[in-house]
């Protein structure tokens, strides 16, 4: 009997250490492989003429989800969109870097409650420190700490941008050396505020400088696009966005309902984007996209109009239909408002990684766009824009 009680436990503690090591080690990253996928594909053809041209140009993103991933940002992987060696590879000179904190359970493009988070789970899984478990802040303050960490370990390659100064120094310095890459820190919604207006001072003292307003679900500031309620910003929400443009950040608007971006639109001259959207004159899909004229009035306050990659943004992911979707936002709203907007590592499905980038300069050349224009989309509108608006010291 003792002896059978012995195996037993035996059996009980072997069967604890394969799910430990299923739980801790197997499934973060099948997890990643499923959520963010490049489509098998050939090297795409890019002509001397692009290639040429791409290598001379600085090119910027406005969202990626890097940080929400166990992967070692800093060393080249074979899964997911994005690390530091693939951005080299792919030009990038500045790139937003966003946090997601809060994942609705059974998360659709239409109607989510924040009742149920499916991230408890995967924070927990990818052994992030148990503050973040149960707080949404920490979990912001988390992962802008694996950025700044990135920072310290890069020998001056690699800089968060909390100033204008900052931006101008590293753009400087990467006329001779092309490996600096910048960052900005983003919040994907408000929601890690918590609820309290003091902690927006503590992300801005972690280095944040976009605030998104919402994500998937309505939050404390208001109605998401992809909420129950549709609702606009409610008195918390209002206060919020009074703060950020007091405090000199940049309010991001993809995510948030119709009503929210009127609402916002209507209250503030604060500097604004939206980070990763698509054109719904273009790509008709209303539940992921804000109307044309809203996206009009962001172009017409100095704002910015980040283009993704993925199916619900531009219908057509191919580096073809990615070119076809900036041409027609640089007809629509001007050419000075359309930037590259990827959610690259956003769980979402892509044809091309950062490292092809070059594929999408040579679609807009073939497709007719002057090298001038091809400038500014690629890059140069997103850094004028931070160069304006990040503070000044
Ligand atoms: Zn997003």
């Amino acid at each position: 009997m003792k002896k059978l009680l012995k195996w037993l436990l035996r059996g009980l503690g072997l069967l604890v250490l394969i799910g430990g090591v299923y739980f801790f080690f197997v499934l973060p990253q099948a997890v990643d492989r499923k959520a963010n996928v490049v489509v098998d594909h050939a090297p795409y053809a890019i002509s001397t003429q692009a290639q040429a041209l791409h290598d001379s140009l600085r090119v910027a993103d406005l969202h990626a989800d890097t940080l929400l991933w166990k992967r070692d940002p800093a060393k080249r992987q074979t899964r997911g969109q994005t690390d530091l060696p693939r951005f080299r590879d792919g030009g990038i000179a500045l790139q937003v870097f966003a946090t997601v904190t809060f994942v609705p359970k059974g998360m659709n493009e239409g109607s989510n409650t924040a009742d149920k988070d499916a991230m408890t789970a995967l924070t927990i899984a990818q052994a992030w420190p148990m503050r973040t478990w149960g707080s949404i802040y920490e979990r912001a303050a988390y992962q802008a700490q694996r950025l700044q960490k990135l920072e310290a370990r890069s020998g001056g390659n690699f800089v968060i941008a909390r100033t204008k100064t900052d931006l101008q120094t590293a753009l400087a310095a990467r006329e001779t050396n092309a490996d600096i890459l910048v960052g900005i820190l983003a919040t994907e919604g408000a929601h890690p505020l918590e609820g309290k207006i003091e902690n927006l001072d503590r992300l801005y003292d972690e280095g944040f400088r976009l605030i998104g307003l919402q994500h998937f679900f309505d939050n404390e500031l208001g109605g998401s696009l992809h909420g129950v309620s549709k609702s606009g910003l409610n008195a918390f929400g209002r206060e919020v966005v009074t703060a950020i443009a007091k405090k000199g950040m940049i309010i991001d608007v993809a995510h948030s309902s119709v009503k929210t971006v009127e609402d916002v639109l209507a209250m503030t001259d604060a500097p604004i984007l939206i980070s990763h959207t698509g054109i719904v004159s273009l790509c008709d899909h209303p539940k992921r996209n804000i109307p044309d004229r809203l996206l009009a009035q962001i172009a017409e306050r100095g704002g910015l109009i980040g283009v993704g990659y993925w199916e619900m943004a531009v219908c057509d992911t191919s580096p073809d239909g990615v070119a076809k979707m900036l041409i027609h936002g640089a007809s629509t709203f001007g050419v000075d408002h359309i930037a590259l907007g990827s959610d690259f590592d956003g769980a979402v499905t892509t044809v091309f990684d950062v490292s092809e980038l070059a594929a999408i300069t040579d679609a807009l050349l073939r497709q007719g766009m002057s090298e001038d224009d091809i400038r500014k989309v690629m890059g140069e509108n997103q850094i004028a824009f931070f160069l304006r608006n990040l503070p000044d010291a």
